[in-house]
């Protein structure tokens, strides 16, 4: 067998997917606060579906694994050129550059921690 990791994402990515549809579930809880990364799960799960679809194709044509290149390319050509949607997770806080917590990260479209948003509500 010549594509083992292609068998392992053929095998495996359907819970991938799974899981990032679940987070966008629990994302609609969060309602607008949310708005850009519940679109930006969505556009993963896309990119999850896509890359299951072609290991599945890969598996089953019995490809080698280096077909998987083609997918990684492409798909970083259209993650860069659509970052700002895909991709508006941040780690830190934009103003403060504290961590963000798991829940800030997933759920929190202005990417600022508490303190930085009470101090923009008093602003505002
Ligand atoms: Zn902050």
């Amino acid at each position: 067998m010549n594509n083992p990791i292609s068998t392992f994402i053929a095998d495996n990515f359907f819970w991938a997917l799974v899981a990032v549809l679940a987070l966008n579930l629990f994302q609609r809880k969060h309602g607008v606060r949310a708005k850009k990364k519940r679109m930006a799960t969505l556009f993963l799960a896309l990119f999850v579906f896509a890359l299951y679809s072609y290991a599945i194709l890969v598996v089953q044509l019995k490809l080698h694994d280096l077909f998987l290149l083609i997918y990684v390319a492409v798909a970083a050509v259209v993650m860069y050129l659509l970052r700002k949607s895909v991709l508006p997770f941040r780690f830190n806080c934009i103003s403060c550059g504290k961590r963000l917590d798991p829940k800030e990260i997933a759920f929190e479209d202005s990417n600022t921690c508490e303190s930085c948003r009470e101090k923009q509500t008093e602003e505002a």
